[in-house]
């Protein structure tokens, strides 16, 4: 096709996606579309010929149709929170956006049958607010729950704050709904939780980043509300007396048990440095620190009791060495507050590779120890920050230039990520724990995936998207085209 040919067509896109979602829908100016050019994280930059803002699953079918007929390239967008840059679009000023953003309805509250079916577009806080409405509970819970989509929450499979009670995002969806890469519509909503009638179709497009399907609604479960919420700040000297604590928390409070957060002292350091609203609550310095939360929706149990009991123990066997109990919702909430700021002061304090890694819970010290001194001996300017859900063996392994100089640390980027890899995987860990994988880990996937898992996902892919139009580029590299310069491949990365 001659350029002139590529523009006319281009240009009969842009009109037919218009008559699709309304002229005030279809952005296709430079400065219209600019915000949607990059993921999140600024870490990938492109250029998009379109950005769609559908309000219904047949204008999702009907734009999404009219790409693949034009032979466009498709993005799925949802609150541009994910940290893989799984938004950022090609550099061809081929690709058009489809955006959520106006799907933001409940559209169904089954309380007999404890679920709620909700549109892609709506904001995860909405989305818990409509179960608190309703006198449920929706335990999806992250930082970034004010602006991320519950769409974008499926398509990356999130995981967050609750995960050792709830399970990841996986566990908490009965039903989808999906456009396909043909514009055809796979739909089963009913919510069922007892469903063996073949395949489990859904489970194809969880977790899959917008490489399989568009999602444009779901239906999710709801557990009974939070009556009673303990929280405690404790302070332990080592890592082993941290996963101690969590066994014993384990086992004592059994299902009340409902986060287990871990920051250490350079992380709460940092916090307090960088984040104005962070306060340490201790007078001294200490090596770890675990938010510990109970909670539960029944009255009759006595929560104080078993978190008191529970301290108490823990105490005595010398494996915390302070703590404080919240004695308000605002306690809370500023214990919560240490935890989010060790990520917001990261961001501030200046570039990091950031591991989203995971290793059996046994081997949570061993793996955060041995990698750390390695790291220190290597880069002894740089800073490592190693937090998260303990509970889940996810750790958030992230390594700060700090004084390290910008270019040497840009240089070590690879020999970085692998060593900490080498040492994830080699305790039976996963490279990727929660954040997927988009264009960040695509090679990192093909590095440490088995061939056959390699062509599973391949033959899923060609068998869903056979011209390779959804998220061209994510996860895999095009298996239309596997020998084609990459539309990313000279994309700008940074940290
Ligand atoms: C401060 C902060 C804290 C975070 N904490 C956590 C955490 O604890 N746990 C965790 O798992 N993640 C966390 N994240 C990562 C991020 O918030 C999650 O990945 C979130 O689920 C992404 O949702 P989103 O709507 O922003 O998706 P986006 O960033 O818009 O998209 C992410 C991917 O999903 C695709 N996508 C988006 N919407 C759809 C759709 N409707 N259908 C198909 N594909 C779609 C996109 O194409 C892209 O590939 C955090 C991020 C930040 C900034």
């Amino acid at each position: 096709m001659s350029a002139s040919q590529r523009l006319a067509n281009a240009d009969g896109l842009i009109t037919e996606l218009a008559s699709i979602v309304g002229a005030g829908n279809c952005l296709s100016s430079q400065s219209e579309t600019a915000s949607y050019a990059s993921d999140g994280r600024g870490l990938f930059a492109g250029s998009v010929l379109a950005v769609v803002k559908p309000a219904t699953t047949e204008e999702v079918a009907a734009a999404v149709s009219a790409c693949a007929r034009a032979g466009h390239p498709v993005v799925p967008h949802g609150g541009n929170t994910g940290l893989c840059g799984g938004t950022a679009p090609g550099r061809h000023r081929r690709d058009v956006v489809v955006s959520l953003e106006r799907m933001n309805r409940v559209r169904k509250l089954d309380i007999a049958n404890d679920t709620i079916t909700v549109e892609a577009g709506m904001i995860l806080r909405n989305v818990q607010a409509a179960a608190a409405e309703a006198d449920r509970y929706f335990p999806l819970s992250l930082n970034a729950e004010g602006s991320c989509q519950i769409g974008g929450n499926i398509a990356t499979n999130a995981g967050g704050n609750a995960v050792l009670r709830y399970g990841n995002t996986r566990e908490l969806v009965l039903g989808l709904e999906v456009v396909l890469a043909d514009g055809s519509v796979f739909s089963d909503l009913r919510g069922l939780r007892k469903n063996n009638s073949g395949y489990d179709l859904k489970q194809l497009f969880i977790g899959s980043e917008g490489t399989l399907g568009i999602v444009t609604a779901a239906t999710l479960r709801l557990f009974p509300a939070r009556r009673q919420i303990e929280t405690a700040l404790l302070t332990l000297a080592s890592l082993d007396d941290v996963v101690a604590l969590y066994l014993d928390a384990r086992q004592h409070a059994q299902e009340f048990l409902s986060a287990f957060e871990l920051t250490p002292r350079i992380g709460l350091t940092m916090a307090t440095q960088h984040v104005p609203d962070v306060v340490d609550p201790f007078a001294e310095p200490h090596p770890y620190y675990v938010l510990l939360e109970l909670s539960s929706s029944q009255t009759r149990v006595g929560l104080k009791d078993i978190l008191l009991e529970l301290l108490e123990r823990n105490l005595d066997a010398g494996r915390i060495t302070d703590g404080v109990v919240a004695g308000s919702l605002r306690d809370a909430q500023s214990f919560w507050r240490i935890r989010e700021g060790c990520v917001e002061a990261q961001r501030i304090a200046g570039p990091s590779y950031k591991h989203d890694v995971s290793v059996p819970i046994s081997a949570i010290p061993g793996f955060i120890n041995s990698t750390r001194a390695t790291l220190e001996l290597a880069y002894p300017s740089a800073t490592i920050v190693a937090f998260g859900h303990v509970g889940d063996g996810n750790i958030h392994f992230n390594v700060c230039a700090g004084d390290m100089d910008r270019e040497d640390f840009a240089v070590e980027q690879h020999a970085i990520e692998e060593l900490v890899f080498d040492a994830v995987l080699s305790r039976g860990g996963s490279f990727s724990a929660e954040h997927g994988i988009g264009l960040l880990k695509r090679d990192a996937l093909l590095r440490h995936t088995a061939p056959a898992g390699i062509a599973l996902m391949h033959a899923l892919k060609t068998a869903l998207d056979p011209a390779c139009r959804l998220n061209p580029g994510k996860v895999l590299r095009s298996p239309a085209a596997p020998n084609r310069k990459q539309d990313h491949a000279s994309w700008s990365e940074r940290t």
